[in-house]
């Protein structure tokens, strides 16, 4: 709430620009639509909502024209806010050249961009859209001016289920011996709507065992229950899995805090996030658009094989935990040698172009194919040394390895600097 309390809705006539567009990013059932509401209600100013899949569901023409009005309509009730739910529906990546594709969609998100380009940023209209694929939007709605912030909405932690469940238990009546840490703690990964389902399904076990209250065995019943429903569609981790989750992200953390030269780390966290990943470390520079050295970049490489190596180092075995890390730093080493000229063998020869920068398009070799297994056998090399280079830090401090998982095991969420004054102890 923080956050939106910042952006001044009122703010219009002493010329400062408010945000166009704000998505809210986070996995179902984390409340990002009571966010929405909750910022209009705070800021006192009509609320539009309307779901991306309306959009889509009726007839070809429709969604656009439907945008329109919705616009037409927001401007003159300015200030407001314009709430899109689930805006991937829409707003998914435009097809690469071709003809074709979705036209219905494509029309309709032509329309929103157009929209939104054609007002200032003073008009009063703030429109927020929330998502739980912010990796699948066409960059176009991205770009600045767009919806060029992000708040993350994400699954509570620890503390944050607990507080959740306090609030929910003032609802029903529950025995007084009720462990809500326990009972949070069991259901770790729930979003907070999945914690309300586990108080009614309490309620409802308390009613049918003809009690008027909710006992823990009640509480704990309905965790398996409510949890085995959302498990499909969210990762809710076993304690094993939790633990190697926790040794994975303290790789990465650790060795990107060894090396002079990485980020500090903000927060590290067990916590499974929207974007798929069970775990998240989160460093202070994010991001491409600055300039790096090579040096930083090979730092890079070796932080993403972190968690890999962790794993190596503490459990004995690997996970598919790390497909992600792989992705992004072969991406890294290939880069460096194809575009960035930081190869000994290719000097200053670009062996990629990348294509369709502005659908965000992907890199494209041109160079025989000769060397393109030339280039295939570097990327392969530097990747190794980084890995080795991460492996021999993180054997070298096995100790505070073992330490800091175990102490982000039981927290779940961390802050870097309760990470350094262990890291440093
Ligand atoms: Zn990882």
């Amino acid at each position: 709430m923080e956050y939106f309390r910042q952006i001044p809705l009122k703010c219009t006539n002493i010329g400062v620009t408010m945000p166009k567009g704000v998505l809210l990013v986070g996995p179902p059932g984390t409340g990002k639509t009571m966010l929405a509401k909750a910022v209009a209600g705070e800021a006192n100013v009509p609320f539009f909502s309307i779901s991306g899949s309306e959009f889509v569901e009726m007839f070809v023409g429709m969604g656009a024209s439907k945008v329109r009005d919705l616009f037409k309509q927001a401007k003159k009730k300015a200030p407001c806010i314009v709430f899109i739910d689930e805006i991937d529906a829409i707003g998914q990546k435009r097809n690469t050249g071709g003809i074709g594709g979705n036209d219905e969609r494509e029309q309709t998100l032509n329309q929103l961009l157009t929209e939104m380009d054609g007002f200032e940023g003073n008009s009063g209209v703030m429109i927020l859209a929330a998502t739980n694929r912010p990796e699948s939007l066409d960059p176009a709605l991205t770009r600045p001016g767009r919806f060029d912030r992000r708040v993350p909405v994400d699954l509570p932690d620890l503390k944050g289920r607990v507080a959740i469940l306090k609030v929910h238990a003032k609802k029903i009546r529950i025995a007084d011996d009720v462990d809500f840490e326990r009972v949070a703690r069991m259901a770790s990964g729930a979003s907070g709507a999945a914690l309300a389902n586990i108080f009614n399904e309490a309620a409802l076990r308390a009613v049918r065992n003809g009690r008027g209250f909710a006992t823990q065995a009640d509480l704990e019943e309905s965790i398996e229950v409510v949890i085995a429903g959302y498990q499909k569609k969210n990762a809710i981790l076993s304690d094993k899995e939790k633990m190697a989750v926790a040794y994975h992200e303290i790789g990465h953390a650790l060795v990107a805090a060894l090396q002079t030269h990485s980020a500090p780390v903000q927060k590290i966290t067990i916590i499974p996030r929207t974007s798929g990943a069970l775990g998240y470390t989160m460093q202070a520079e994010e991001g491409d658009h600055y300039l790096m050295t090579k040096e930083e970049i090979e730092n890079k490489i070796a932080t993403y094989t972190g968690g890999r190596v962790a794993e190596e180092v503490a459990l004995g075995s690997v996970s598919t935990g790390a497909s992600n890390d792989i992705e992004q730093a072969t991406k890294l080493a290939r880069a460096m040698i194809a575009r960035y000229g930081m190869s000994e063998e290719f000097d200053m020869v670009a062996l990629e172009t990348v294509s369709n920068q502005y659908l965000g398009g992907d890199a494209s070799l041109v160079c025989s194919a000769e060397t393109q297994t030339q280039v295939d056998r570097l990327v392969v090399e530097l990747v190794k040394k980084q890995h080795d280079k991460a492996r021999k830090l993180l054997m070298e401090n096995r100790d505070k390895l073992q330490e800091l998982a175990l102490y982000l095991y039981e927290k779940e969420t961390i802050t870097g600097d309760e990470f350094m004054n262990i890291l440093k102890a």
